[in-house]
């Protein structure tokens, strides 16, 4: 294994691994720490954490089993990856595991770079930028878990961390590899720990990667991944996202409740193919189990024909009077556990190719299903490819996780091809 990654999410996971694949590694995803060492032979491992909001002394601690693990397979390069928004709070937790990372791998010096172009993620002068406005103007400064109220990614590091932070900025960048490195010795001189380092555009990542090389740590967004496998000797290539064969009857599970979502959902209706949708007050007082079942016997026999979507998938206002009736743990955990049943159902069935939608939806489904790693291959849209799971007698299934906001309208119906 040449690159050893740790992410703090599920779908950032894969976002990373994506982009990885697409620059020519070959790569696995594996849900949380595995407790086996590594049978594939790939370039790099992404080992997927939930690590974003917990207290961050267990973040922090589930990081450094994560790199153990990888050190024991023999990862060349640790990658910790994180949002291209930067989420986190003042207590954590990018600082805490970054200085945590640094300690274990006894290194002086490391890089912060969220930015990621291609999604409109840009850095500059330390300052984060979305699309056009700055982070704090983005609606990230109201999110419920890490509001982001400074773009300025000096300060809200430093904040972070005991570390001395620093920048690279724009003008460093320009000049390329061998002006970074020099930026890098000055830093260290001054007693720099962390340098964020600016990145307007896919070229200024380009440019950065090559100073990298022989640092033992990098902490990024899923952006910097376009250009470290050149670091590797390695180059974009057919071979990298080469998954099995696929086989098998196709269905979508959709528990996402996002604008994109929905008008996935009614594309792949529109398109006159068969879909359920489930009410999630039907799922109470121990009647879930009663409603998979009709779902399950309803698809059956439609699967022969086609792919089938199962949905909880409803627009805002629905949501909401759910979630004002049930709670919105409640209802969240009563969707997410049927949703995961029918998907198990399903597989029960012989569906070997499923498009799961909604980051919390893919979690409960990866996990009902019993997957411990992914084999990352094509990609569908943007930051969303195939993945297959192997499990052991040939049988794998094709699985790809769309987190709510990914995605073209007809997504449902022209991911299945991509896999022919
Ligand atoms: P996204 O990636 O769009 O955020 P997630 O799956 O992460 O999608 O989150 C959607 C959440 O909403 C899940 O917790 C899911 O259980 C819940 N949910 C899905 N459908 C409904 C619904 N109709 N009413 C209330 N909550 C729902």
């Amino acid at each position: 294994m040449k690159l050893g990654c740790i992410a703090d999410d599920f779908t950032g996971a894969t976002d990373l691994a994506n982009n990885l694949v697409r620059s020519g590694m070959r790569v696995v995803q594996t849900i949380g720490v595995p407790d086996a060492p590594l049978e594939a032979d790939v370039d790099a491992v992404v080992v997927a954490l939930k690590s974003r909001t917990i207290p961050a002394a267990e973040a922090v601690s589930q990081s450094l089993d994560a790199l153990k693990w990888l050190q024991a397979q023999g990862a060349q390069q640790i990658y910790f990856k994180y949002c291209s928004t930067f989420d986190s709070t003042p207590e954590g937790n990018i600082g805490p595991v970054t200085e945590a990372l640094m300690e274990a791998l006894k290194t002086d010096f490391t890089i912060a770079n969220p930015a990621f172009p291609d999604n409109g993620r840009t850095v500059f002068k330390g300052y984060l930028f979305v699309g056009n406005v700055l982070l704090h103007e983005s609606g990230m400064q109201n999110h419920p878990l890490t509001p982001m109220t400074d773009a300025n990614l000096v300060r809200v590091m430093q904040v972070q961390t005991k570390r001395k932070v620093g920048l690279i900025d724009y003008k460093t960048v320009a000049q390329g590899a061998a002006a970074i490195r020099e930026r890098i010795a000055g830093l260290r001189a001054d007693g720099v720990g962390v340098a964020v380092v600016d990145a307007i555009s896919n070229d200024d990542l380009l440019r950065l990667c090559p100073a990298l090389k022989d640092m033992p740590l990098i902490t990024a967004g899923s952006g910097l991944a376009i250009g470290l496998p050149v670091n590797f000797g390695l180059s974009p290539s057919q071979q990298a996202s080469q998954l099995p064969a696929a086989s098998g009857l196709k269905a979508v599970v959709s528990g996402s409740c996002s604008v994109t979502t929905n008008a996935q959902v009614a594309y792949f209706k529109a398109s006159g193919r068969p879909a359920m949708a489930l009410n999630p007050a039907a799922l109470t007082h121990g009647q879930s189990d009663a409603v998979v079942q009709q779902v399950l016997a309803w698809a059956e026999p439609l699967l022969k024909d086609g792919p089938v979507l199962v949905h909880t998938t409803a627009e805002l206002e629905a949501v909401k009077a759910v979630q004002a009736q049930l709670g919105v743990a409640e209802a969240g955990a009563l969707v997410e556990h049927a949703l995961a049943a029918v998907a198990r159902g399903l597989v029960g069935f012989g569906v070997r190719q499923m498009v799961v939608a909604g980051g919390e939806t893919s979690g409960a489904c990866v996990q009902a299903l019993g997957i411990a790693q992914l084999q990352i291959g094509p990609q569908i849209d943007p930051g969303v490819p195939w993945c297959y799971a192997p499990n052991g007698d040939g049988k794998g299934v094709h699985i790809t996780l769309k987190s709510g906001n990914f995605g073209t309208e007809d997504f449902f119906i022209k991911a299945f091809p991509v896999l022919a």
